[in-house]
């Protein structure tokens, strides 16, 4: 992949950047902002270079038209702010590639940035017709000397400022992308064993895929967050009223009877009668969930067991809070397994946007670990053995 050096002088240049600032926001008010943050360097470096740097992104999922509730403009409001002590002006254009854009672009001085409404606004963006995404491509192409791709989080969508915009434009990898794959490449190449993956969260079925490939890879999966459940409906057990996913049963089956003893679940569960942070939480074993409760985290007794697993390990991949760590009552498992990681003698990589914002809300610092992957997907996608459309065009001359 060609880096922003291989672009050669840029002072003058136009340079469209692919940014991943898909942060939480509610009511305005941005929560975590580790996103915004792991796009500065990149922004920094070619605004330094006396570049014009226009940056598009998306929001949240605003269904391909304007939607006031995913406008970008709360973070081109932050951007501002941390730019600020570099001396790097932010504008900010109200539209994707229509008017207010292409003026905004015109009155660009070198060394400014210009933020552009959430590209998600247009509904070519996510475009499974090749000739759409090629449409809105050409008009991002045409603001722009230059691509940089640096949305680390979305490159593997194929999606026309991810994909199709790369085969417009001369373009480079920038910083992000680049030290997203060198992490990902020492998980997948010859990582140091033992070679422990945490996986949990939300996601049930997004994740599944990513376990046959590392059951292969790893020499423990422990499994935590809500796709627990569905472990322990397979192994026979009862639920509740836990999250479950009904239709993977089957394949969680196979996992489990190929994998011996290499994925490792909970033996104890904290569950509560109501999805609600002030639900009187109790811990039961994993085995004995009454029909009328539903588990919310990890036991203590597992996060113990967790811990030492991961404070042993050379390697360490962790995607996916343990249990719904937004509530006090249920942060107990991803505390446990997060202090573990900034333990580790090795290489402790957390991924996933809920995973990064729960560490760094249980008051952990970003140093404290190897990598915080600013891509959940993506990079499970890049374990699964995927090719990564955003990364492959990148590749392409
Ligand atoms: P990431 O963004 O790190 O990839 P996900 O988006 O898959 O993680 O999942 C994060 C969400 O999973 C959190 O909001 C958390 O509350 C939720 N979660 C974790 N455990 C459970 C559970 N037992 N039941 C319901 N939700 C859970
Ligand atoms: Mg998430």
């Amino acid at each position: 992949m060609k880096t922003i050096e291989d672009l050669g002088d840029l002072a003058g240049q136009r340079v469209l950047v692919r940014s991943d600032l898909n942060v939480p926001i509610k009511d305005e008010v941005i929560g975590d902002d580790g996103r915004i943050r792991a796009s500065l360097p990149t922004l920094i470096k070619l605004a330094k270079a006396g570049a014009k740097v226009i940056v598009t992104a998306h929001l949240g999922r605003p269904k391909g038209e304007p939607n006031p509730a995913y406008t970008l403009a709360p973070v081109a409001k932050r951007l501002g702010e941390l730019l600020q002590p570099e001396g790097i002006t932010v504008h900010f254009a109200t539209d994707v590639t229509g008017e207010s854009a292409q003026e905004a672009v015109q009155e660009l001085d070198e060394g400014e940035v210009l933020l552009l409404e959430n590209v998600r606004y247009d509904p070519r963006e996510e475009s499974k017709d090749e000739a759409q995404r090629g449409e809105l491509a050409d008009e991002l192409a045409a603001l722009a000397d230059v691509f940089v791709s640096d949305g680390f989080g979305v490159v593997h969508r194929k999606q026309a400022s991810v994909y199709d915009v790369a085969r417009k434009l001369p373009h480079a990898a920038g910083g992000l992308v680049l030290a997203e794959v060198e992490v990902l490449k020492k998980l997948t190449e010859d990582p140091a064993r033992p070679y422990v993956v945490v996986l949990g969260g939300a996601k049930v079925s997004d994740k599944l895929a990513v376990i046959d490939n590392l059951l292969a890879k790893a020499d423990k999966l422990l499994i935590g967050g809500a796709m627990v459940f569905t472990f322990l409906k397979a192994q026979g057990h009862e639920v509740g009223k836990s999250l479950l996913e009904e239709d993977q049963l089957d394949i969680v089956r196979g996992y489990l009877k190929d994998a011996g003893d290499k994925i490792v679940l909970p033996t104890d569960i904290v569950v509560a009668p109501e999805f609600k942070g002030d639900s009187p939480a109790t811990v039961v074993a994993a085995d004995a969930i009454p029909a009328d409760q539903l588990g919310l985290d990890i036991g203590p007794d597992s996060g113990k067991a967790f811990a030492a697993e991961v404070a042993g390990a050379k390697t360490v991949f962790w995607n996916g809070p343990m249990g719904v760590f937004e509530m006090a009552a249920f942060a107990g498992g991803t505390k446990a397994v997060a202090q573990a990681l900034t333990e580790v003698d090795g290489l402790s990589v957390v991924g996933g946007g809920d995973s990064a914002a729960a560490v760094r809300q249980l008051g952990f610092a970003d140093d404290a670990f190897g990598h915080i992957s600013t891509g959940g997907g993506a990079s499970l996608e890049y374990l699964e053995g995927k090719e990564l459309p955003g990364l492959a065009v990148l590749e392409e001359g």
